[in-house]
């Protein structure tokens, strides 16, 4: 802060020789200045920090310790262009980057690049969380069947554009990305060109979303008659699978779908590479593989089911830093396969990087976050944490039920392996003092590492009371 004085001072001081300074600058004494700034900053950071191990309602880990890395806050670090081929002399944090693409190259078990071949894991940090990776999958989905077509007829059928599923429990996000880049939802080909003729609808109608059950997983046998709808009319599918949904924390069952989805491409003679599988793991796709590693180390008997690179089908996955791991802003890993890279359009000569992310500029910060992250936090303590957190969600699901003995009418719900619990909604001051946060008559918990026993009970004690539900 002290420091931004002193450069204010100096423009001041400089503005004021070329004549050209601003009076209300120079009218208001610095120290004014200084301590109105230290007084907004001062209520701003003593707001946040007591509601902050309050918050129980969203994927967001507060419980993290970055203090050691304030230094770099004071330098611009930027990995502009892709991770593996810059050469611009920008201030960055690409070595880091690097490392820390390796890191999620073991977890999700990739093959690592060394020695690098088309099967080779490729990915890049995010400046956005799922966000991004999501509009980066669907876009690389997109270049990839539109490379595949001008090289060749897809199907048996001339190759017809790709069409996307995604369920009734995926984030916002897909909606909007493929909006941004017109890519058809399975729904928007099936209103225009099949109005009625939805196979998984009694009344023909296209529902919005695949549909789910009632843990927020995809329906299997829903998403294959819409996959067999459209493959059968040459539309190579795009299928967005979810490792934890964001309200009902679902997990699909990537296995299943592509028993599935395989036995349908084959039976209308396309090959099993005509699909793009997106994983879309903005909390699970780090929670689910510490929680493997915990069922191994035999601190929990749950085991979520496999969505990584282990399966072959797997084109791309997405994890958001700030849910699981904690982070002070958006960030994530984008990862997918070197033969999936994307050709720059060009090769900009001004920075000297083919330009193969969404962004241009990239945040260096977001990099050196999660290295932090990953060398502080083995994953044997990612192990513990894991399983601590199932087993308090467990805990939570087992004291609200305790609550329908007061409210005949509450209700709650949780899923296999899942930190979400859903439940009635409350009134408003429970809901804001917890920052829960809700859909209609539900809301939710999360139980993310900062989340206390302490924290649950107190929430619990305020659900028992007489006029907690009106
Ligand atoms: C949170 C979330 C996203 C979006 O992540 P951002 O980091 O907010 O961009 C995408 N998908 C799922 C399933 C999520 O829970």
């Amino acid at each position: 802060m002290e420091k931004l004085i002193d450069v204010n001072k100096a423009i001041s001081s400089e503005l004021g020789r070329c004549g050209d300074y601003n009076p209300h600058l120079l009218a208001c004494p610095e120290e004014l200045v200084q301590q109105k700034v230290m007084k907004r900053l001062r209520n701003i950071y003593s707001e946040v920090i007591g509601r902050q191990k309050l918050s129980l309602g969203y994927p967001l880990n507060q419980n993290f310790d970055y203090s050691a890395l304030a230094p770099f806050i004071d330098v611009h670090l930027n990995n502009l262009g892709d991770p593996y081929e810059a050469n611009s002399t920008l201030l960055n944090t690409r070595e880091l980057e690097q490392e820390v693409l390796e890191y999620f190259c073991k977890l999700w078990h990739a093959l690592p690049r060394s020695p690098l071949t088309q099967d080779s894991f490729w990915g890049y940090v995010l400046s956005m969380g799922a966000t991004e990776g999501n509009m980066y999958a669907l876009w690389s989905a997109r270049e990839y069947f539109s490379s595949r077509a001008r090289a060749r007829g897809i199907c048996q059928n001339t190759m017809r554009e790709p069409v996307l599923y995604y369920s009734q429990e995926a984030h916002y996000s897909l909606e909007k990305c493929a909006n941004v880049l017109d890519i058809t939802a399975f729904q928007e080909a099936g209103n225009k060109y099949f109005p009625g003729q939805c196979p998984v609808t009694p009344d023909g109608q296209w529902p919005n979303g695949v549909p789910v059950d009632q843990h927020g997983a995809v329906d299997v046998g829903a998403l294959s008659a819409l996959v067999d709808f459209f493959v059968s009319r040459g539309h190579p599918p795009i299928i967005v699978l979810n490792v934890g949904t964001t309200f009902l924390g679902g997990f699909d069952d990537a296995v299943r779908v592509w028993q599935q989805v395989s036995g349908i491409l084959e039976r209308h003679g396309c090959d099993h590479s005509d699909c793009w599988i997106h994983i879309d793991g903005a909390l699970g796709a780090a929670y689910l593989p510490y929680l493997e590693l915990a069922s191994e180390q035999r601190l929990t008997s749950e085991r979520g089911s496999l969505f990584d690179f282990r399966l072959p089908f797997v084109n791309s996955i997405v994890m958001s830093t700030h849910k699981w791991f904690g982070a002070p802003f958006a960030s994530g890993v984008y990862m997918s396969k070197e033969k999936y890279r994307m050709l720059p359009a060009t090769l900009p000569e001004y920075v000297d990087t083919p330009d193969t992310t969404l962004g241009g500029t990239r945040n260096g910060l977001a990099a050196l976050i999660l290295w932090y992250a990953i060398n502080t936090v083995t994953p044997t303590m990612q192990a513990a944490i894991a399983a601590r957190c199932e087993k308090l969600a467990a805990y939570a699901y087992q004291q609200m039920q305790s609550i329908k003995a007061i409210h005949p009418s509450f209700c709650v719900e949780r899923g296999p392996q899942s930190l979400v619990v859903i439940f009635s909604r409350p009134r408003e001051e429970i809901f804001n003092l917890f920052q829960l946060s809700g859909r209609g008559k539900l809301a939710h918990i999360v139980i993310m590492p900062h989340v206390t026993r302490a924290a649950i009970d107190s929430l619990i004690t305020e659900l028992k009371n007489k006029q907690a539900l009106v």
